[in-house]
């Protein structure tokens, strides 16, 4: 094996930055040349002058950002393809997180560093899953880093939810999501479970699903929800923006049951702070278990750990005798942490 890659991936508040290669993965500031994992907020930034990254990603940034404001020249990178950057290979392996979540595999003189951006390794109908890729340094992501994250089944949350809507056929079930994977995500859920009448969706959700669409992904009839056809929702379900729970958008709904699909719901004072009536445990992100077991597949012997619960995490990798240390890496986990 070549020189550690410590020597050759660093970290700067720009992110982590690729010497030999000449390049940054998911940089805050505009850059030369970017490598992004992902299309959501914290990872994807607007401006730079090249941008690496799968078809999917690359999509969905156009969506949301404009084709303008997402960067220059943009590359798209197929799943296991490999690319020189300099004297560095990179390869994007799936990451499960959202449509196009890549990991960044870069080997240089025989060593393999990995960033795995987001991950989980749960099932999810909308996105390519999880690739247990082994490696010299894994940079594992640690949003749900403590033992009392554990996710169960999305089906089984998905079941919680068509049985509140069995029960209560007058009232509607307003659910809070993210507008990048965890809407589209639920929508797959749902078609999954056999639920197949519209589903109705905030404006601010719509864009992405149609993005989603254009890339192949079968998510069913969908159409606007507004306040004022909200007579013609009862009954039915609406996803909206965790943005519009908090506010009085989905309590002018007919007698909303107001739900909220993310992890944190595992913290029960949480749902309750944020008038939650029905929380639903799904993530996007791995728990506390899926980190270890991954951690342990990839087989590196040492684990660069960032947002999150870094501290848990690498207290627990040191009793199992893994290297693990705390990378800090400025902005991470602004919008995604669900
Ligand atoms: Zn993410």
């Amino acid at each position: 094996m070549g020189p550690h890659p410590q020597t050759w991936l660093k970290t700067t508040p720009a992110g982590l930055y690729c010497e030999p290669g000449d390049f940054y993965i998911d940089p805050l500031r505009p850059v030369a040349r970017a490598v992004i994992s992902h299309a959501h907020a914290d990872h994807a930034r607007p401006g730079h002058e090249a941008v690496l990254a799968t078809q999917g990603t690359l999509a969905v940034m156009r969506t949301r950002m404009g084709a303008e404001r997402a960067g220059g020249a943009m590359q798209a990178l197929a799943y296991n393809e490999k690319i020189k950057l300099g004297d560095v290979t990179v390869t994007l392996h799936p990451a499960g997180h959202v449509l196009g979540s890549a990991q960044v595999a870069m080997e240089y003189q025989g060593a393999k560093a990995i960033v795995s951006g987001d991950y989980k390794r749960q099932p999810d109908p909308t996105c390519a899953p999880f690739e247990v890729v082994p490696c010299d340094v894994f940079v594992t992501e640690a949003t749900f880093g403590l033992p009392v994250f554990q996710h169960p089944d999305a089906a089984d949350e998905i079941a919680k939810l068509l049985a509140s809507v069995a029960l209560f056929p007058e009232r509607t079930h307003v659910v809070g999501c993210y507008a990048l994977g965890k809407c589209q995500r639920l929508i797959g859920e749902l078609r999954l479970a056999g639920y197949d009448a519209p589903i109705y969706l905030h404006g601010a959700h719509m864009p992405v699903c149609e993005t989603y669409r254009a890339e192949g992904v079968v998510l069913g009839e969908l159409r606007p929800a507004t306040v004022a056809a909200k007579a013609a929702l009862k009954g039915a379900i609406v996803l909206a923006p965790p943005s519009a729970i908090a506010d009085r958008w989905a309590r002018r709904m007919e007698d909303p049951v107001i739900c909220m699909a993310s992890g944190w719901m595992r913290i029960r004072q949480r749902a309750k702070a944020g008038g939650i009536e029905l929380p639903l445990i799904i993530s996007d992100h791995a728990d506390w278990n899926a980190l270890l077991s991954t951690i342990r597949e990839v087989g590196a012997p040492e684990i660069w750990v960032t947002h999150g619960g870094e501290e848990g995490l690498i207290h627990a990798l040191s009793r199992l005798q893994i290297r693990a240390r705390a990378l800090r890496l400025i902005g991470y986990g602004d919008e995604d942490a669900e």
